[in-house]
């Protein structure tokens, strides 16, 4: 799948549209979710241009490997919720009904989590 520079998040990057970000460096934007399923919900996104987890774990650097997982972890000890307990999730794909075609990681915490999977059709 080509990756869609239109597509929401690159408008963010591109602060085309606003967002209410907790952290940026070099490798990585992380910002609330707009439509929360928890009471921490943050969604941390690469700086570069790719469509999911397939695609980045395929073509990244490994500075930028290294740098956005870094930058994920730094997230969780900024909102404190290393402290608690966090869930961190990432959708690729139909089966999986990712709806923003540019990776994120979902962080998710600030209190007890359901289960991991919930069915739908
Ligand atoms: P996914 O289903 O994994 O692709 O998740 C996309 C997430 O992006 C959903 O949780 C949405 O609530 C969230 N989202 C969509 N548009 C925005 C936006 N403009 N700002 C912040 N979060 C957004």
């Amino acid at each position: 799948m080509a990756y869609d520079p239109d597509n929401i998040f690159a408008k963010i990057l591109r602060r085309e549209i606003p967002n209410k970000t907790v952290y940026e460096d070099e490798f990585a934007l992380a910002f609330h979710d707009i439509h929360p399923q928890a009471p921490v919900h943050v969604l941390v996104i690469p700086k570069g241009a790719y469509v999911s987890m397939d695609d980045f774990s395929r073509t990244a650097s490994p500075a930028e490997l290294q740098g956005f997982f870094a930058a994920v972890g730094a997230v969780a000890r900024q909102l404190g919720i290393d402290r608690t307990g966090y869930r961190m999730l990432a959708n690729h794909g139909a089966d999986s009904h990712q709806e923003v075609p540019h990776f994120h990681v979902h962080l998710v915490g600030g209190g007890p989590l359901g289960s991991l999977l919930t069915k739908r059709g």
